[in-house]
C-alpha cells in the first residue's frame, strides 16, 4: 500500500489540476488516418467532455467501485471514458479493440462490469472492423450480463441496438452538455483499473492498479525517464488496450501537463512518413513505440524518416520486447535521435529498467534497457541455488526484492491467492517478486534481457537464452525477424529450432536454396556463439505468430514443434502464422 490514509483522484491530477495554468493548451490530440479526422481538445474542452461522460455513467447507475468495461477503438471517446471512470471512482477495464468475442467474454466474466462502453466499429488499413456483433456474442457467452451498454456511433457499421440495454452516447451527451460532475475523492489505495497482461506465457493475468502510487510513479517517470516537460507534446504509438497506452497515452502525459497524441491508424498508411509528419506538425518532444513497429519501418523506404522536421524530438523510447542491436542502430541512424530502450511489464505500470537521464545522465548501450530504475531493488537470482548473483555477466532470473515501488500492481483482480502464488512464490525460500524474465548484468550495472524463464533452452547442460540465438541469426543481412524455441530432444535434452522471416524470400524459394541459406546462417551462429547454440533447424516462414500486442508467441511455436496442444491462444494476432509453423514442421 502506498500513501495509505491519503485521498486523491486520478482525473483531478490529469485534467482539473491544469485548468488554471494551461486550460487553453492542447491536452488530447486525436488523429485518425483511417477516418481522416483530426481534432485537438484543450484541457478545458477535455474537462467538459469528461464531465459529460461522467454524468452519463452516473445516470446509467455506475457507482464508486463499480467496474466499467471499455471495448473501443483508438478514438477520443475512449479517453473520455477512462478519465470519466476514475473521476467518479469507478474501475475501468479496457479490453483491446482487436480482441474477438471469446477473449472479451472471459474479461466480462472476470470484471463483472455494470456498464460496457463500446463503438460500432474500429478501422484498420482502410477496412471497417465492426465491433457490435462481437460484443453481443461476448455478452451472450458470459454468465455475467452488464445492465447497460453505451454505444458510440461512428457511422461505420450496423449497431443492432438491444432494446432496454443499449444506449446512444450522442443522445445522452447532448442532454448533459453543461453538467458539472466533481471529482470523487478516493483513498490512495482505491483501485483505478484492471488490465490484462499480453498472454505471451499463458492465460492473461488481471492486473489491479491503485490510484495514488500510480499517479506518483507516472509523474516521476515523466521527469526522470522520459524528460517530458509541461506544454510539450508526447506521442506514444501504442493502443489504450495495453499498459503503455494507459500509462503513456492517457495518464502519464496528462498528469505531466503535456499534450498527448492518440493515433488511430497504421505506421505505414498513407505512407511510412505519417508518424514523423505528426512529430513535425505537433512539435512532439517525446515519442514512445515498440521494437516491432521499428522493424515494420525498417522494411520501408528510409527516406520517409528524414523527410520532416524532427527538431522538436528529443528521443525515441522503445519497450515491450527485446530491442535487437541491428534495429536500434538502424532507427537511431535514420532518425539521428537517441534511441532509449526501457524494460517493464503490465504488472509494474512503469519501467523497471531504463536510463534515467532526468536524474543523472548516462550513456545508452544498445541491446540493454539500462540500469534498474530507482525504487526497484532488482536482483539476479541463480535458479539452482536461489542465491543472488553478484558476479558480472552471469545469467539469472530477474527478481525484485519487495516492496515494489509506487505504481506497481496491488494484486490479481479478484484473486489474491493467484497474486501471491504467481509472483511471490519463493525462489528457493527467498520471497521475491519474479519477473519471469532471464538476464545478465554487466560490470557497469546495465542489464541485458535474455528471454522468458520459460524460454531458456538447455542443450546438453548448457543454458541458452532464446534472445542470444535470435540476435545472432538476425545479424544475417537477409533476416527480417526470427523466433527461436527449445524443442525436446532425446539425445541432448533440448535443441534450438529457429523460424525466420526473410527480407527477400526469393533467396530461399527452392528446397536447395533454403538448405544453402540455412547452412550459411548456422555458420553465423557457430562463429558468434559457438556450435552449442547452433539451431538444429532454421525454417523459413513469411510471418511469425504473435500476440495482439506484438510479442512473439514462443510457447505456441514450441508446443507445435513438440506436437502438444498450443494452449490459450485468445490473444494471438493471426492464426495463419501458427499454421505455417505447423506446416513447416510436418513438412
Ligand atoms: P503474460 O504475462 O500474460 O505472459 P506478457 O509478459 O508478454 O504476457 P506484458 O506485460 O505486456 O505481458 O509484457 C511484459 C514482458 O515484455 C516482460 O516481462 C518482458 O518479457 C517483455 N519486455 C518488455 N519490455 C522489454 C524490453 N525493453 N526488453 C526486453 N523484453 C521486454
Ligand atoms: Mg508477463
Amino acid at each position: 500500500r502506498w500513501f495509505a490514509g491519503g485521498q486523491t483522484n486520478l482525473c483531478h491530477n490529469a485534467v482539473d489540476r491544469h485548468l488554471a495554468t494551461r486550460g487553453d493548451q492542447n491536452a488530447l490530440i486525436f488523429v485518425s488516418t483511417e477516418t481522416n479526422i483530426e481534432k485537438a481538445y484543450s484541457f478545458k474542452e477535455l474537462h467538459a467532455e469528461v464531465q459529460r461522460m461522467a454524468a452519463i455513467l452516473k445516470d446509467l447507475g455506475v457507482k464508486k467501485g463499480d467496474r466499467v468495461l471499455i471495448y473501443m477503438p483508438m478514438i477520443a471517446e475512449a479517453c473520455f471514458a477512462m478519465l470519466a471512470c476514475v473521476r467518479i471512482g469507478a474501475i475501468h477495464s479496457v479490453v483491446f479493440g482487436g480482441f474477438a468475442s471469446h477473449a472479451l467474454a472471459s474479461r466480462i466474466e472476470d470484471a463483472t462490469p455494470t456498464l460496457i462502453i463500446s463503438a460500432d466499429a474500429g478501422m484498420r488499413g482502410g477496412k471497417v472492423v465492426p465491433y457490435k456483433h462481437l460484443l453481443d456474442e461476448a455478452i451472450r457467452l458470459s454468465s455475467h450480463k452488464p445492465a447497460n451498454v453505451l454505444m458510440v456511433n461512428r457511422g461505420l457499421a450496423d449497431l443492432h441496438p438491444v432494446e432496454g440495454r443499449d444506449q446512444d452516447y450522442a443522445t445522452l451527451r447532448q442532454a448533459n452538455m453543461d453538467t458539472v460532475v466533481p471529482c470523487e475523492w478516493v483513498d490512495s489505495t482505491h483501485p483505478s483499473y484492471i488490465l490484462y497482461t499480453s498472454g505471451t506465457t499463458g492465460k492473461p493475468k488481471g492486473v489491479q492498479r491503485d490510484t495514488a502510487g500510480y499517479a506518483v510513479a507516472l509523474a516521476a517517470s515523466m521527469k526522470h525517464i522520459y524528460m517530458g516537460n509541461p506544454g510539450e507534446t508526447y506521442f506514444s504509438t501504442s493502443d489504450i488496450g495495453w499498459v503503455v497506452g494507459h500509462s503513456y497515452i492517457i495518464y502519464g502525459p496528462l498528469i505531466g501537463g503535456m499534450a498527448t497524441i492518440m493515433y488511430e491508424g497504421l505506421p505505414i498508411r498513407p505512407d511510412a512518413g505519417i508518424w514523423w509528419q505528426l512529430v513535425e506538425k505537433y512539435k512532439v518532444s517525446v515519442m514512445f513505440s515498440a521494437p516491432t513497429a521499428a522493424r515494420v519501418l525498417k522494411k520501408q523506404d528510409p527516406s520517409y524518416l528524414t523527410k520532416y522536421d524532427l527538431s522538436s524530438l528529443k528521443a525515441l523510447f522503445l519497450a515491450g520486447e527485446p530491442l535487437d542491436v541491428p534495429t536500434a542502430t538502424w532507427i537511431g541512424g535514420a532518425l539521428n535521435k537517441p534511441i532509449i530502450d526501457n524494460y517493464w511489464q503490465t504488472e509494474t505500470g512503469w519501467p523497471i529498467m531504463a536510463i534515467c537521464n532526468g536524474v543523472e545522465q548516462a550513456p545508452t548501450k544498445f541491446g540493454s534497457p539500462g540500469k534498474a530504475v530507482y525504487g526497484f531493488d532488482v536482483q539476479l537470482i541463480d535458479e539452482t541455488t536461489g542465491e543472488e548473483i553478484t558476479e558480472a555477466n552471469k545469467k539469472g532470473v530477474i527478481a525484485v526484492n519487495g516492496p515494489l515501488p509506487p505504481g506497481c500492481l496491488q494484486t490479481v483482480w479478484g484473486d489474491d491467492k493467484r497474486y501471491v502464488s504467481t509472483y511471490w512464490s519463493s525462489i528457493h525460500n527467498k520471497v521475491m517478486y519474479s519477473t519471469f524474465d532471464w538476464g545478465v548484468k554487466d560490470e557497469d550495472g546495465y542489464f541485458f534481457i535474455l528471454g522468458r524463464t520459460d524460454d531458456v533452452i538447455n542443450v546438453a547442460g548448457h543454458r541458452l537464452g532464446t534472445r542470444e540465438i535470435e540476435e545472432s541469426i538476425s545479424s544475417h543481412s537477409n533476416v527480417a525477424e526470427v523466433a527461436v524455441v527449445g524443442v525436446a530432444d532425446q539425445l541432448k535434452g533440448q535443441v534450438a529450432v529457429a523460424f525466420a522471416v526473410l527480407k527477400d524470400p526469393s533467396v530461399a524459394s527452392t528446397e536447395a536454396d533454403a538448405q544453402k541459406l540455412e547452412a550459411v546462417i548456422m555458420k553465423v551462429v557457430d562463429d558468434q556463439l559457438g556450435a552449442v547454440a547452433r539451431p538444429a533447424r532454421i525454417r523459413f516462414v513469411t510471418v511469425l505468430p504473435k500476440t495482439r500486442s506484438g510479442k512473439l508467441l514462443r510457447r505456441a511455436i514450441q508446443a507445435v514443434c513438440e506436437g502438444r496442444d498450443a494452449g490459450d491462444l485468445t490473444t494471438m494476432e493471426d492464426p495463419a502464422a501458427l499454421q505455417q509453423i505447423k506446416d513447416s514442421v510436418t513438412h
